[in-house]
């Protein structure tokens, strides 16, 4: 196969992206094992099952630190037995996201709408929001798109859709190709955008086939990736955004603001600063929401408010990102430095 993703200049990505999927590490102790530690090295531990288990592709661990139980993007991956325990104010839906899905599409702010693609992702993170959330009965890819398409088609004032997930780019290039031409026919709307972790996390998906579908629609591209750490960004990462700028996609990224992850001057300004290296504007910074099994990620309101200063006063503002918090009923994500 000779693809844009498998040249000579890159012969990481020899194996495609859904051999690497299923190559992912699902074991703590061979993850623990691939970067030199030991069970000891890390305090309590979870135990190794869990409704929502340990996954992480092998090209993620390569940049993790060996040897380095606090390494910030094994922090982001280790499941602790923390996780466990109730924590007064963090729920099973923090973002009352539940209520307002209809057919996988949530439609919370006006002119966008977001659909719920897959439950997929290419690793789980500790603290992620929609950690609890019943992708069984919210999916937008019932019936091949049917539902949640008329759906869309039902409302002219949505000008854009937002695929999310889980990780829309879990879905087949056949897939995403059918649901690409089926908006695209909408004619209210105008803009695609597309979240996602694989940009940063495996890399190998922006593959071929996809940068062309993204070129081929008549639709303006929004690809908003999720990246914490300046780490999280190696030679392939780099190249793989640069081929989605390439097809005509804006590039934006959003992180969440992690305890023992990125909570630091440093290392947010690290963050901005590598994006920037990489044609990736920073967007949001999320406070953690409060998810059950993700409390111990917390970082005090005035800290947040606090970091985001000190990188105003070090950065130019658009290397600064917005620190937001989701509220359930608000118009638009609560802006809060
Ligand atoms: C964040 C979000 C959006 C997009 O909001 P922007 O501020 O435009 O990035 C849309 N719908 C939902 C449900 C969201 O959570
Ligand atoms: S990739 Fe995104 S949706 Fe999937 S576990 Fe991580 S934060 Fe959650």
């Amino acid at each position: 196969m000779s693809t844009e993703a498998s040249t000579a200049a890159r012969p990481m990505l020899a194996a495609g992206w859904q051999t690497q999927l299923k190559d992912a590490i699902r074991d703590l102790d061979e993850l623990l094992a691939a970067l030199e530690l030991e069970r000891d090295d890390l305090a309590a531990l979870a135990p190794a099952s869990n409704d929502f288990p340990l996954l992480v592709p092998r090209s993620f661990v390569a940049r993790m630190r060996k040897g380095d139980p606090r390494d910030p993007l094994l922090r982001q991956v280790l499941p602790l037995s923390v996780e466990a325990l109730p924590v007064p104010g963090f729920g099973q839906d923090p973002l009352a996201e539940q209520q307002c899905a209809r057919d996988g599409v949530l439609e919370k702010y006006r002119g966008r709408a977001l659909l719920i693609t897959t439950a997929a992702c290419p690793i789980h993170c500790r603290y992620c929001f929609r950690r609890h959330f019943p992708y069984g009965e919210q999916n937008a890819a019932r019936n091949d798109w049917a539902d949640a398409v008329e759906r869309l088609a039902g409302d002219a004032g949505i000008e854009e859709v937002i695929l999310s997930g889980g990780d829309p780019l879990s879905l087949s290039n056949r897939r995403l190709g059918t649901l690409l031409d089926r908006l695209a026919s909408l004619e209210h709307l105008t803009t695609l955008r597309v979240h996602s972790r694989y940009p940063i996390v495996l890399p190998a998906r922006i593959d071929a086939g996809l940068l062309e579908l993204l070129r081929r629609t008549r639709l303006h591209v929004v690809v908003v990736v999720h990246c914490n750490h300046a780490r999280e960004i190696d030679a392939e990462v780099e190249t793989a955004l640069a081929a989605l700028r390439r097809a005509g996609a804006v590039m934006m990224n959003q992180s969440v603001l992690l305890a023992g992850v990125n909570d630091s001057v440093e290392a947010l300004a690290a963050l901005s600063r590598r994006l920037f290296e990489c044609g990736t504007l920073p967007y949001y910074l999320h406070e953690l929401d409060a998810v059950a099994g993700a409390a111990h990620f917390d970082v005090p309101h005035a800290r947040g408010v606090e970091l985001i200063g000190a990188l105003r006063a070090s950065l130019p503002g658009y290397l600064v990102p917005r620190l937001v918090r989701e509220a359930p009923g608000a118009f638009s994500k609560i802006i809060l430095a």
